[in-house]
């Protein structure tokens, strides 16, 4: 026998099933809050399935939002907290890979959890009822199996957004999926290019900042990125012969993706940092293999894929900025000045980020000279912190003198001023003690005299 199931369902999504419950209708928690509370996560929301229909979901409770009212769905307010309640539906056609074109009710709670995607993610409950699982979904969170609920093929022709939302499931909750939901994304992967770039974008997301982010190969192995990510197929094609390396390209991003921290720009960058290598490939004579430049290839591959799924500019610049510079300074024993340049040249907004990426790329390297590779990241590191710390001008906002400064010593306004200000910027970040008013006013002089 099973053992029974009980869920802590919040006392106000409680209050809501019990009042349509009350006026003679069924009702049940369902999906999403379901699966992540039998696995013991924190549901971020929870959905409420019922037989009543809009209208009479909405003449029980005094304050109610038409959320997609034609889609059956209401958002029942309790003081400030919204729960959307949806009646039994069957769907038509997907428009947005999110929201069928139509929908027909339905009085069956079955015919509902049957239209849902996977078996995990079509259970209900209800404190009267106990869970309602018809299809599954408890054996095969055991077994740790994603499936789709019914015939693959047909579920993934209806809606193409669930071949990612299955790789996204399987990476968030490290399921492996199921041969026949595998097979049915492997034959429909191609319809993938019907879904919007923002759908796609979410899911990505959701996705590398998953606790298995290195999952994406499997939707390498399934055809899937081949669709909308070709570029990542390619470094997956690429081998590395080099005694750093012991990955191709693309197990080397995977890895790294696994080695930095759970963050949504860090992942990004891990995963775009080496995707310019594939087209900067040249071998040596003994076969070793280069990419030279490829730093800034990729820079220019993660601005334009971002930018073709839709990121926001403020990401797109960020993780530009990260793989542009994820291998600066590497050979180079760093000192203080070295720090300023740095800084001073990539910006402080890739600082200390840009060490995180240094450090999961290392990781994610052959064990070579792994020590000493870390060693120096963490001088680097130790000084960026002295660096700041001290509060050593490191752009010209800190620097002892400003434009208007030098107008008023005498200097006719114009581009020259600038050209001075950026002297003594060099001046000061080889010796931080020339940040004086009085020394860099002096300079000034020199360099016009000069
Ligand atoms: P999360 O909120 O963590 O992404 P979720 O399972 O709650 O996961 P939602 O997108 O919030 O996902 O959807 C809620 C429920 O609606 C799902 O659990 C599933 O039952 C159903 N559902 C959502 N999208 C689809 C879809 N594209 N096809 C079929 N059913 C879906
Ligand atoms: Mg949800």
């Amino acid at each position: 026998m099973e053992e029974k199931v009980h869920i802590n369902i919040p006392e106000r999504a409680e209050q809501v099933i019990d009042a349509i419950e009350g006026a003679g209708f069924e009702a049940y928690a369902v999906g999403g809050c379901v699966r992540d509370s039998i696995l013991g996560r924190e549901p971020q929301d929870w959905d409420i399935t019922t037989s009543a229909r809009p209208e009479q979901v909405k003449s029980l409770f005094p304050r109610c939002i038409d959320t997609g009212i034609r889609h059956g769905t209401v958002t029942v307010m309790m003081g400030r907290e919204g729960f959307e309640v949806t009646t039994y539906r069957v769907d038509g056609k997907y428009e947005d890979g999110r929201h069928p074109r139509e929908v027909h009710f339905t009085p069956s709670l079955e015919e509902d959890l049957k239209r849902r995607d996977f078996t995990i993610n079509a259970m209900a409950y209800n404190h009267r009822q106990g869970l309602v699982d018809i299809f599954g979904g408890r054996k095969d969170m055991d077994a740790g199996i994603l499936r789709c609920v019914g015939d693959p093929v047909a579920r993934f022709s209806e809606d193409a957004l669930r071949i990612l939302r299955a790789v996204r499931f399987s990476a968030q909750l490290g399921y492996r999926i199921e041969e026949g939901t595998r097979e049915g994304i492997r034959r429909l992967s191609e319809n993938l290019r019907c879904i919007s770039a923002e759908r796609i974008q979410a899911e990505l997301v959701k996705l590398v900042c998953s606790p298995h982010p290195d999952f994406l190969r499997e939707a390498y192995a399934l055809g899937v990125t081949r669709v909308f990510f070709p570029e990542f197929d390619r470094a997956m094609e690429t081998e590395q012969e080099h005694p750093h390396h012991c990955y191709c390209v693309g197990e080397h991003i995977l890895h790294s993706m696994k080695a930095v921290r759970a963050d949504r720009i860090l992942r990004l960058a891990m995963l775009f940092h080496d995707l310019g290598k594939p087209g900067t490939l040249e071998r040596d004579e003994k076969g070793i293999t280069h990419f030279h430049g490829h730093a800034a290839v990729s820079a220019d591959l993660a601005e334009k894929i971002l930018g073709r799924l839709k990121f926001d500019n403020d990401t797109c610049a960020l993780v530009h900025k990260l793989v542009l510079y994820h291998d600066y300074g590497n050979d180079q024993q760093p000192d203080m000045r070295a720090v300023r340049r740095a800084v001073n040249k990539i910006g402080t907004d890739a600082f200390p980020a840009l060490f995180e990426v240094k450090r999961a790329d290392i990781l994610a390297q052959s064990d070579y000279c792994r020590e000493e590779k870390l060693e120096r990241l963490e001088r680097w590191q130790e000084l960026y912190r002295r660096v700041m710390d001290e509060g050593h001008c490191i752009s010209l906002k800190e620097l002892a003198v400003s434009g208007r400064d030098l107008i008023a010593g005498g200097m006719k306004p114009g581009k020259e001023v600038g050209r001075v200000l950026q002297q003594l910027l060099e001046l000061v970040l080889e010796d931080p003690d020339c940040n004086t008013r009085e020394r860099l006013l002096e300079e000034a002089k020199n360099i016009l005299a000069g």
